[in-house]
Formats: structure tokens, C-alpha cells, sequence
């Protein structure tokens, strides 16, 4: 039979764009670290509490990790959607690098579906629905080191699904001088965190509410095993903070605000700090209104009250709140408008008027 010509170009074409699509998906594909081999090729992955058992060729519920022939693979190492500099203080970190840029980076998938979550594009897609580029980790790290970013962030959508890359690109990055700080919800087996807690500098966990009905209503995960990780974090000796984002009418009670106040002081002392943030509608919550500003100064009233040393309000630029104070002589210590750092008055960690150390990882000091 004769073939027009366009016939023939897409034949002989296609073999060879298939070729080069596989070679480009196995530049992404890496066997997984955390998982058990289980009988008839199934898999159980050990990564995330979810403890996914996933039979051959089908993939765990993050849609980023696949069994093949009885191995689980990651799928998404060095595979990078999303990549900005941002300051450090939008992850936020406040006691860590304050008035730097972060390389910030991402990769497709989560292991949660927050209701709420601002990302949702990138966090609840399968690594092949995004535009991604190949970022190893040692270019990843010269990147941010050339663009004068002091640390790399893993952010906008969640860290533990891309564990893998975040241990290498950490290793990398100290190797080239740059330190790593990861933005996570937390949702993570013991093994996994301590050995990500020895590669990185600072976690930020985001601790979406304060009661297993509202983690299982909002957010599809568990409340306990967030817990565990955030007290499991201070044991390792990683610089912490903690976000909560109040939403009107779901996590935002007196009772919630008390009870998250008294556990973080009896779990983890009274100098983590906590911020409470305001919540714009998004994704699948456009329904709410935005957090009210009285809301948010309660929860920091109620988390002073218990006696916690650094509580912030966020997402209200200009607020009083986004300061860092000494808790001894109540001085400003950090003073802050929005992202921008207005005045700093630390000397080596202390404050400058009373001398009290402020916890944090303040340029080469370290108080933990
Ligand atoms: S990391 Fe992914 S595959 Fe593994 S248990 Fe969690 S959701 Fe399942």
C-alpha cells in the first residue's frame, strides 16, 4: 500500500519520540526508599502513614510513586514544576535566615487533599498532567548558590512525596554552601523524618487544625501522626516552626486555639514559633469568607496567655504582630512590614537591649 508522505513522516516519527519520552520519564524514576516487598509483586510503601499496598504497575495514592515488576519507584526526582525566589519569610520562617531568598521548588503530588490548599493545581496532580524540568540536585544547588539564595525551600506541595530528591538536592546543597528548610504538612513515618531531619536544616510543618475530626473531614489525613512528627522534629534538634491556618467555622474555636497552645508548650517548650494565618477562599472552600482579623489576634491572646514566647499573626501585612519580640524585655527585636525586614536588633542571637537569646538560625548563628 502507498503511504502519502505525512503518513510515512509520522511512522517512521513516532518510535523515536517514544523512545526519547521514555528516556526522559526514566531521567525522573528512581527506586523508592521507604517500602516493603510483599508477596505476588505487591508492594507496601512506608513513606506516609497511608501505608499504600499497591499491586504491579498501579501507583500509591500521591499518584508520584509506581510498583513495576514488584520495586517501587519515585517518579518524580528531579522533576520540578515549580520554581521561584521567594523570601523566606512567605514560607514563612521567621527565625530562620530572616531577610533572605529562598530558591523555592516543587514537584506534582501530595499525600493529602486539603480542602483549603492554594495549590491544588500542581499538589493533586500526577507528575505527567504538569510541565516539568529536569532539576538534579547538584544543578539545583548551583542555581540557587548562583542566584544568591542562601537556602533552597521545598514547598507548595508536599515535600514528603518527593523525599527522595529533598535528601539528595540537601546533600548537595550543603556541598555547595547552601542550606535546606521544607514546608510540609507533616504527614510522614518516623524512619523517613529522622532521616530527613539529618539532611535539612529547618521544617516548617503546617498544622492544618487541632482535632482528628477536622483532619479527616478537611483535609483526608490524621491529626496524631502530625503530632508525632512535629515532637519527633524537636527531639532530632531541626529548627521548627509551625503555621495554622484559621478558617472561619472549621478550625477556629476557643477550645481548638487553648488546646493547641497547651500541647505545643508542654510538647515542644515555649519558644517554637506559631503562626496563625489568615485564610483566603480557595479551591474546593470558596465558599468561606476570609479569616477576621479579631479571629486571628484571639488565637494569639489565647497562645500568649498560655505562655508562648513567639507568636505571630500572618497574612495581615502591617500587623504588630508580624514582629518578633524579646520575651524578656518585650522589645522588638525583629521588626518586620509584610515580607520585608524593617530593623533587626540581634547580636549573635540575643537581643541587642536586654541580651536574652531568641531561638532561631540567625546568619551563622544557631540558637536551637
Ligand atoms: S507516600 Fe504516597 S504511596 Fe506512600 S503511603 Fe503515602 S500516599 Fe501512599
Amino acid at each position: 500500500m502507498a503511504m502519502d508522505r505525512r503518513t510515512f513522516l509520522t511512522a517512521a516519527a513516532l518510535p523515536c519520540f517514544a523512545a526519547r519520552a521514555a528516556e526522559s520519564e526514566a531521567r525522573f524514576t528512581k527506586e523508592a526508599k521507604f517500602y516493603e516487598k510483599l508477596p505476588y509483586k505487591k508492594i507496601k510503601c512506608k513513606l506516609c502513614p497511608r501505608e499504600c499496598v499497591i499491586d504491579d504497575r498501579e501507583r500509591g495514592y500521591c499518584g508520584v510513586r509506581e510498583n513495576r515488576g514488584g520495586a517501587y519507584y519515585t517518579l518524580v526526582h528531579s522533576r520540578v514544576c515549580a520554581a521561584h525566589i521567594d523570601p523566606i519569610e512567605k514560607k514563612p520562617f521567621f527565625h530562620f535566615a530572616p531577610g533572605t531568598m529562598a530558591f523555592s521548588v516543587a514537584t506534582a503530588g501530595c499525600n493529602v487533599n486539603c480542602k483549603m490548599c492554594q495549590n491544588w493545581d500542581i499538589s493533586q496532580s500526577r507528575p505527567e498532567q504538569v510541565d516539568s524540568t529536569y532539576f538534579p540536585p547538584e544543578r539545583l544547588a548551583a542555581a540557587a548558590r548562583q542566584a544568591g539564595c542562601p537556602s533552597i525551600a521545598y514547598t507548595y506541595s508536599e515535600p514528603v512525596v518527593f523525599v527522595e530528591y529533598v535528601l539528595d538536592a540537601a546533600e548537595a546543597g550543603h556541598a555547595a554552601g547552601v542550606k535546606s528548610a521544607v514546608v510540609t504538612g507533616g504527614y510522614i513515618q518516623e524512619d523517613p523524618l529522622k532521616q530527613l531531619c539529618r539532611r535539612v536544616d529547618a521544617i516548617k510543618v503546617d498544622l492544618k487544625g487541632f482535632s482528628e475530626k477536622f483532619y479527616k473531614e478537611v483535609v483526608n489525613g490524621e491529626l496524631k501522626p502530625v503530632l508525632n512528627t512535629l515532637a519527633t522534629i524537636r527531639k532530632q534538634g531541626v529548627w521548627n516552626e509551625i503555621v495554622y491556618l484559621v478558617i472561619p467555622g472549621l478550625n477556629d474555636s476557643e477550645q481548638e486555639f487553648q488546646g493547641l497552645a497547651r500541647w505545643v508548650k508542654s510538647e515542644l517548650g515555649p519558644d517554637v514559633p506559631l503562626h496563625f494565618t489568615r485564610f483566603h477562599p480557595e479551591y474546593l472552600l470558596k465558599n468561606l469568607a476570609p479569616t477576621p482579623l479579631p479571629t486571628l489576634e484571639r488565637a494569639k491572646a489565647v497562645s500568649d496567655a498560655e505562655g508562648l514566647h513567639y507568636v505571630y499573626i500572618g497574612n495581615v501585612p502591617g500587623h504588630p504582630a508580624e514582629s518578633t519580640y524579646c520575651p524578656k524585655c518585650r522589645r522588638a527585636v525583629v521588626e518586620r512590614a509584610g515580607y520585608v525586614i524593617r530593623g533587626m536588633h540581634l547580636d549573635q542571637g540575643k537581643c541587642r537591649f536586654c541580651k536574652q537569646p531568641i531561638p532561631g538560625v540567625w546568619g551563622g548563628t544557631s540558637i536551637l
